[in-house]
């Protein structure tokens, strides 16, 4: 274990001193100044401590048109490129920041296997018990999913696992936010970060054309991906608290009709979210070696794959909830956003949890004095 822990720490220090190294070479560049926010955040430091790596690579949106514009990327001897150097420190951040602590290997081994070895087995071990129970093949239901698995015991389990789920990634992230300490706050900086966030505007690419995917072209498909991937999230989200509030508020419950909000909502965000994971995985399968880091890229795929059948199965779902199969892949369903939530905190999910806090210190930073300019050290 001491062995295992040195091992960690030694492959952090070294990812954080190519990370120092190469900010070295840009800081004297500073050609890449106007492509994202990393760049004004880097010119604002003359040396590069842990601290500073960790925020500078969280603040990083990896979409590679720095690598594709620097006259120092391999095979020049410097050997500059700075998203893939970020990207190895990002995922050594979210494993170092992790709560509890011991749970900060998940990060390595969290990929597409144990993805869908974690859906398949809680998919399975549901499908099982309504096997034995005599329920899995009901006859149709009209939809009522409650027939199948109480109202209580879902609200409960899924209730549980997404509360420890942002409770564990909370702690996670302010353990990051006090490392990389702002120190003061400005106004405006808040709401400047929630657009940044929202809109996604450093995958833009510095120029509105968008970022680089396996070549030298822009494209703007990585930001319009994530948008359908991060909107759908939130209108699938968004379902679920309505028919929450359905529920407990106006007494009105599960099935609802295909034109009633929650329904509504839902199947937009599915939509949504079809699309979004597939696309990305598209891009993620297609990208050049040297925009991202090679053993992070299970992560992403777990986690893409994870989300595309959350949506597939709830689709499927809706679609057949009116006949003998709808306990089958109820079972299958729940199952898989089951593994979806257990895996969150310990997954790429943290990336968007990272890369607000990074750009709320960005905002906070580009609103006062730099220390350069004032000559402090
Ligand atoms: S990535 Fe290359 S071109 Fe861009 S600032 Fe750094 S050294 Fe200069
Ligand atoms: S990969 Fe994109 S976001 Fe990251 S440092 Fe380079 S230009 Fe900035």
């Amino acid at each position: 274990m001491q062995r295992l822990l040195e091992t960690i720490a030694l492959a952090r220090a070294e990812s954080e001193g190519e990370v120092a190294r190469q900010l070295q070479i840009c800081n004297a560049c500073r050609y890449c100044e106007g492509f994202c926010a990393v760049f004004p955040a880097m010119t604002r430091r003359l040396e590069f401590g842990a601290a500073d790596i960790h925020y500078l690579a969280n603040l990083c949106h990896n979409c590679g048109a720095c690598l594709h514009a620097c006259q120092y990327a391999p095979p020049h001897e410097f050997g500059v490129a700075l998203p893939q150097a970020l990207a190895r420190v990002r995922r050594e951040t979210y494993a170092a920041y992790a709560w509890p602590p011991s749970f900060g290997r998940l990060y390595r081994h969290n990929g597409l296997v144990v993805a869908l070895a974690a859906a398949g087995g809680l998919a399975l071990f549901l499908v099982l018990a309504l096997a034995l129970n005599g329920t899995l093949w009901p006859g149709p239901l009209k939809g009522n999913f409650y027939a199948v698995f109480p109202h209580q015991l879902l609200a409960a389990l899924f209730g549980a696992v997404f509360l420890y789920a942002v409770f564990a990634l909370g702690l996670g992230v302010a353990r990051f936010w006090r490392e990389v300490k702002p120190g003061e706050s400005a106004d405006g900086a808040a709401a400047e970060a929630a657009r940044n966030a929202l809109a996604l505007t450093y995958l833009g690419g510095g120029h509105g054309d968008g970022c680089n995917e396996e070549d030298d072209r822009f494209t703007l498909a990585r930001r319009r991906l994530h948008h359908l991937t991060f909107y759908g999230f939130l209108l699938c989200f968004a379902a679920t608290s309505v028919a929450t509030l359905y529920h407990y508020l106006l007494d009105r419950h599960a099935p609802y009709p295909f034109w009633s909000l929650p329904v509504l909502l839902g199947t937009a965000g599915g939509l949504g979210l079809l699309a979004g994971p597939a696309g990305l995985l598209w891009l993620n399968l297609r990208r050049h070696p040297l925009e991202g880091d090679a053993n992070q890229r299970p992560m992403d795929r777990g986690f893409i794959a994870l989300l595309f059948l959350a949506s597939a199965t709830g689709l499927a779902l809706l679609a057949w909830r009116d006949t003998g199969a709808m306990a089958l892949l109820l079972a299958i369903h729940l199952g898989v956003v089951l593994a979806l939530f257990l895996t969150l905190p310990y997954g790429k999910f943290a990336h968007a949890a990272y890369r607000c806090a990074a750009l709320l210190k960005f905002n906070i930073e580009k609103r006062l004095p730099s220390r350069i300019a004032l000559g402090a050290d």
